[in-house]
């Protein structure tokens, strides 16, 4: 059976992919198959439309106070897919919809994809991790190398054109307080919110 919904606090959590172009130090993935003791979110295979949307069904919406595309892979790898799954979720309810993203969207999809997010997402929270595009590469490993880092940046930037609320996160316990002072300051700079961590919470 697959997991595509599982709840972290009183969010409704969406697992739509395994795929990832990074290959970060800490991922999560790398130590188990859960998260927040959910059912294991490995996949058999990615869910269709049909697959989300009933298990969706199987959920009473008013439980929560909002619904997250993340789990065990990277979001917008299935960009139109979760475009999809999110007007779907508007037609239902009026709960916000967040995707907790590594921000390597536009390099997955070769275009600028920010703009698609306006009007069905209400919040994107993007891993910024690092400072610079050197320790990123250590750290995250995105398949795409040394641009990524900027790349990310500028997602984030393009995504306050389009997205009410936008946030970036690093890890508390792979980061120093001078990573956390410097990651303060490109927030600032781009004009979001920082969010730091812990390791399993998104
Ligand atoms: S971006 Fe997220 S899912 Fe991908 S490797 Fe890093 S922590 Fe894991």
């Amino acid at each position: 059976m697959e997991t595509i919904t599982y709840t972290v606090k009183d969010g409704l959590y969406l697992n739509i992919t395994n795929r990832c172009p990074c290959s970060c130090t800490f991922c999560i993935r790398n130590n188990g198959s859960s998260v927040y003791g959910s059912d294991p979110l490995w996949l058999d295979h990615e869910p269709s439309l049909e697959e989300i949307y009933a298990a969706i069904d199987e959920r009473n919406l008013e439980d929560f106070h909002e619904v997250v595309f993340c789990g065990y892979g990277e979001p917008t790898e299935r960009l139109d897919i979760l475009l999809e799954v999110a007007a779907y979720i508007h037609k239902k309810s009026n709960i916000p919809i967040r995707i907790n993203t590594n921000g390597l969207s536009d390099l997955i999809h070769e275009e600028r994809t920010a703009p698609k997010l306006n009007g069905l997402i209400d919040a994107v929270s993007v891993s910024l991790n690092a400072t610079n595009a050197e320790d990123y590469q250590k750290l995250v490993r995105p398949k795409f190398g040394a641009k990524s880092f900027d790349a990310m940046l500028a997602f984030t930037k393009d995504c306050r054109n389009y997205v009410p609320k936008v946030r970036m996160t690093i890890v508390d316990t792979v980061t120093s307080k001078e990573e956390q002072e410097a990651s303060r300051k490109i927030c600032e700079n781009l004009g979001v919110e920082l969010k730091i961590r812990a390791y399993e919470c998104a």
